[in-house]
């Protein structure tokens, strides 16, 4: 049945539905004037939130890291990291060393953080990090030693220094009480406190992004942006910290966590958002929060594609206009599945496979739509991303002020690593809109975790200079 299936259709493409499904989500197909014009908006997104007059009432909250320097190579020791925020939650044993050439050894453990801790009380929440913890410590035999550790947490966060951050709001599938406008630093040391089993030494809280850009900085020094297509997506980046009027001084540069999910909360977007965006905003977690990330990120493209799929069946446009309960139920179509029907070879097949899973009887029309309708999606996604992008590296290029940016960006995420053509369609697009930047991706290797390992390795470094 298959390799019928993908043999026939080309042969049956006279009355294939593309035209149609093009027609159907117009509105979903930027053109490139559309993202120049969006790529505009979000330099203008930025100036706000670096502004101290504006930041207050700005979306895109450009948040301070006290992250002022890359790894130099010369960092060693043990180090523990935790990752909360991406698809998995990890503990993670860093053994960083110097020898000649600096070398990293990984340990680590994924946990599993029930549905009910992610959106009870932050208490509980902070206990069960810190028993995966003492578990982790156990299994190495390492529970008697202090070790300094780097916490990866990728949320929005109001930091003062490099070991002091406060949530500003849950994002992605979090929503544990208690924690919002508190110092998370404060609620893990409390939580191994209450324990009394092991002491750790908390050194930094960074978000994946900068963990990111930490990790790829160390192989190609021109790396100053970090990005992640996740669970959620952002971005960091170096700014100079005389454009920085919320942080003390003119000297040198910070790391920013830009939080550009949240671009369009105050309504920036809205001439572009779509019935589709606006129904998954209001089916979430977070109503009228992180805007662009659901228009992009892993938690939502699945749904979004559903939520299509849904409609176009309702006007009779697939399936005979018959659906089913799966097909109705929210969540049912996983990110996953975008990129496996979007492969080249298999995706057909294997959207075929999916609909029936789904109790639907696809004809091959209807698997070339359902194809049809995740490109569209993604694209968008991988376009909308990029118009963002360039708006970082044109203000990189002007803070240095040259006509030629040469520059890298570490990127991670589930849907830039998975996705079968979502990298390249966000390079291309990418390089269309700002011609005048050599821009090379680099794909970040465990950069939530080695990161957080990597800013605590540097923070040590830095700290025993000023003691020597
Ligand atoms: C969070 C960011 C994070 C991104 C990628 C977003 O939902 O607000 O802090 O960097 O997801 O994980
Ligand atoms: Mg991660």
């Amino acid at each position: 049945v298959h390799l019928a299936l993908s043999l026939s259709w080309k042969l049956t493409c006279v009355s294939c539905p593309l035209p149609q499904v093009d027609k159907f989500l117009y509105h979903l197909r930027l053109s490139e004037e559309n993202l120049m014009d969006v790529s505009m908006r979000f330099r203008r997104e930025m100036d706000k939130g670096l502004g101290r007059d504006t930041n207050p009432t700005a979306a895109v909250k450009m948040l301070p890291t006290y992250v002022r320097s890359t790894p130099d190579g010369t960092e060693s020791g043990d180090f523990l990291a935790l990752d909360l925020g991406g698809t998995n939650f990890r503990v993670l044993l860093v053994k960083v060393s110097a020898n000649g050439k600096q070398t990293v050894e990984i340990e680590n453990q994924i946990y599993v953080i029930p549905e009910t801790l992610m959106r009870g009380s932050g208490s509980e929440l902070f206990d069960h990090i810190a028993e995966c913890l003492a578990n982790f410590l156990d299994k190495l035999n390492i529970k008697d030693k202090k070790l300094p550790l780097g916490f990866t947490f990728s949320f929005p966060c109001q930091q003062t220094k490099l070991d002091e951050s406060f949530l500003v709001t849950w994002t992605k599938g979090f929503r544990a009480s208690g924690v919002e406008g508190k110092d998370v630093v404060g609620l893990l040391r409390k939580a191994i406190r209450k324990r009394g089993d092991f002491d750790i030494d908390i050194v930094a809280v960074i978000n994946d992004t900068v963990g990111t850009m930490m990790t790829c900085g160390y192989d190609d020094h021109h790396c100053e942006i970090g990005l992640i297509v996740g669970t959620g997506t952002n971005a960091c980046y170096m700014e100079e910290m005389r454009n920085l009027e919320l942080v003390e001084g003119d000297e040198g540069r910070m790391c920013v966590n830009m939080e550009w999910g949240a671009f369009g909360d105050d309504g920036a977007l809205d001439d572009l958002r779509t019935d589709f965006d606006r129904e998954i905003d209001a089916g979430s977690l977070n109503p009228g929060k992180q805007l662009f990330e659901k228009m992009i990120s892993g938690m939502y493209m699945g749904e979004l594609v559903r939520i299509i799929l849904v409609k176009m069946t309702k006007e009779g446009q697939l399936f005979q206009g018959r659906t089913t309960p799966q097909l109705l139920a929210t969540g049912h179509f996983k990110t996953s599945y975008v990129s496996a029907i979007e492969n080249v070879k298999s995706g057909l097949c294997y959207a075929e496979q999916t609909l029936r899973d789904l109790g639907l009887e696809p004809s091959e029309e209807d698997c070339v739509a359902v194809q049809r309708v995740c490109q569209i999606v993604s694209t968008r996604a991988a376009h909308l991303c990029a118009a963002s992008l360039a708006a970082v590296l044109r203000q990189i290029r002007d803070n240095k002020a040259l006509d030629r940016l040469r520059t890298t960006v570490g990127v991670d995420g589930s849907v830039y690593k998975n996705h079968p053509v979502f990298a390249r369609r966000l390079h291309k697009m990418v390089r269309r809109l700002v011609p005048d930047c050599d821009v090379r991706f680099l794909r970040s290797e465990d950069g939530s975790g080695k990161g957080a390992a990597m800013v605590t390795a540097v923070a040590y470094r830095l700290a025993k200079q000023h003691i020597e």
